[in-house]
């Protein structure tokens, strides 16, 4: 089957891990990697694909209408994989307007230029179980709001953003949303728990805390530790989005997640254990860096994911357990750590400097 599929963000962590599966797994698909090349966004995430005949990379920003709507026409998608956000809760509290602008106003440009390309195609039935064009929206449990101690998000819950972050994500699933009701647009949305793995940014907590190890700075824990997290491995992200994608019911969302809760402060001292053992240092030893620091505003407690509707659908459940996964990503920093100082050079030091000195 020949298709163009566009996928947004595709240079940043879980969009290169996305490209990558698509680029690997459907030959006969072309994709194409949208991305503005932000501090998040990376080529140097997919240099194992870059020159494969099935890729394109494209640099635009999706707040420019018509540099999208450009690109829409350049290429006519049968499929769409929105990804490309401004995905960081602490810069969201400094700089919310740029959430607003990446992730709204860009999510309805793409919205509007997949409604102009494809309502020829929406109006006619299309081919018996083609699930195409489709626009995939990927967002965020964060949408969901706090839990206490007990509970899950599932997919009725009521939205309830706290930070910039959550609430420009949740206006963007609205919108998406609203194209479905209003235009016909056919959507399915994921939302996903926090993910980990290879080419995760240093500025989010596992990165950040084995970058920190392995220079034995100190590990910057926000409050008490005792924020609860579940925490998925990224390539099993991928592997969601890509059986949603494909297989999901037109309209619907579905919940990711692995079933994998951590308070802060364990999952810290569980990273301590591995990479002591990993760098033959004497147990104990990476424990001494943790450093309590003071709390963002916002912060939300408890965030779990109830995924037992994809599960249940679909048959997606998470390939490998957290201890495995974490254990991969620490192998993959410890070998990649020139990719470590690329991206931790430069603007990084300041914002580092900005966000966690007391
Ligand atoms: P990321 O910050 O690593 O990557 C974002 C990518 O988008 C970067 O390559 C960046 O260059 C690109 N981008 C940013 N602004 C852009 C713009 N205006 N135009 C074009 N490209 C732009 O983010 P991520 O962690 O890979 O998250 C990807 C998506 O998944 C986001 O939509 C995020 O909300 C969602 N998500 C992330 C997590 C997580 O744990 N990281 C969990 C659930 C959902």
């Amino acid at each position: 089957m020949s298709k163009t599929i566009l996928i947004t963000g595709g240079a940043g962590f879980i969009g290169s891990h996305v490209v990558r599966l698509f680029v690997n797994k459907y030959p006969g698909y072309t994709i194409v990697n949208l991305d503005a090349l932000t501090y998040a966004g990376n080529l140097e995430n997919l240099k194992d694909i870059e020159g494969r005949s099935n890729y394109i990379f494209e640099k635009a920003n999706i707040v420019d209408a018509a540099a999208v709507q450009a690109l829409f026409q350049k290429y006519r998608p049968d499929g769409v994989i929105h990804l490309a956000a401004e995905s960081h809760v602490d810069r969201s509290i400094t700089s919310p307007l740029d959430f607003v602008y990446t992730n709204v106003v860009g999510t309805v440009n793409l919205l509007n230029a997949a409604k102009d390309l494809w309502s020829p195609l929406l109006a006619s039935s299309g081919e018996e179980g083609d699930p195409l064009p489709r626009f995939h929206h990927v967002s965020t449990d964060e949408v969901y709001g706090a839990l206490g101690e007990t509970g899950f998000f599932t997919e009725e819950t009521r939205y309830d953003p706290h930070s910039p972050y959550s609430a420009s994500k949740a206006s963007s699933d609205h919108f998406v949303y609203a194209y479905a009701d209003t235009y016909g647009l056919p959507v399915v949305l994921t939302n996903c728990s926090n993910n980990y793995g290879p080419n995760h940014f240093p500025e989010k907590l596992i990165p950040l805390m084995i970058h920190n190890i392995i220079n034995k700075k100190p590990l910057p824990v926000y409050g008490d530790g005792k924020y609860t997290r579940d925490w998925l491995y990224v390539i099993d992200h991928a592997r969601a989005i890509d059986l949603v994608f494909h297989e999901g019911a037109a309209g619907e969302k579905y919940n990711v997640g692995g079933f994998n809760e951590w308070k802060n402060i364990d999952l810290v001292k569980l990273l301590c254990k591995q990479m002591d053992e990993k760098l033959a240092r004497p147990a104990g030893t990476s424990e001494q860096l943790i450093t309590y620091v003071k709390d963002r505003p916002g912060h939300d407690l408890r965030y779990a994911i109830d995924a037992t509707k994809i599960n249940k659908e679909l048959g997606w459940a998470p390939s490998v357990t957290f201890e495995e996964g974490l254990s991969k990503t620490i192998d993959w920093y410890l070998e990649n750590q020139e990719w470590l100082e690329h991206v931790t050079s430069g603007d990084y030091q300041q914002y580092y400097e900005q966000q966690y000195t007391n």
